[in-house]
């Protein structure tokens, strides 16, 4: 198949392209809003945001919290997506965890 953003030939099975690195093909399947068990400072919601917008999670962070100060019912939005978003589930985490390369 062929990457769509850089429109080089990648392998058929591929999640990222190998030249421009882009998301491509499978990874292309909706992804759900959860709250991130490996990522997280207090309740994973900032890196379950930035993981979902596909941001940098350091700038939504910032963002949080700047804006909290600056206008505080998004304190409040937290708190709620903190209890209305589910937590990412287990096995999801341990995938991620599998893909990270052991050098020994
Ligand atoms: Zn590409």
């Amino acid at each position: 198949m062929y990457c769509n953003y850089c429109g080089k030939v990648i392998q058929d099975d591929a999640n990222l392209c190998a030249y421009c690195g882009r998301r491509v093909g499978a990874v292309a399947a909706r992804k759900h809003l959860v709250r991130s068990r490996r990522d997280r400072k207090v309740a994973g919601v900032c890196a379950g945001l930035a993981e979902y917008l596909d941001l940098d999670v350091t700038l939504v962070r910032v963002l949080t919290v700047v804006l909290s100060i600056i206008w505080a019912p998004l304190l409040i939005a937290y708190v709620v997506m903190w209890i209305v978003v589910p937590e990412e589930p287990l096995r999801l985490a341990d995938q991620v965890s599998i893909q990270v390369p052991e050098h020994s």
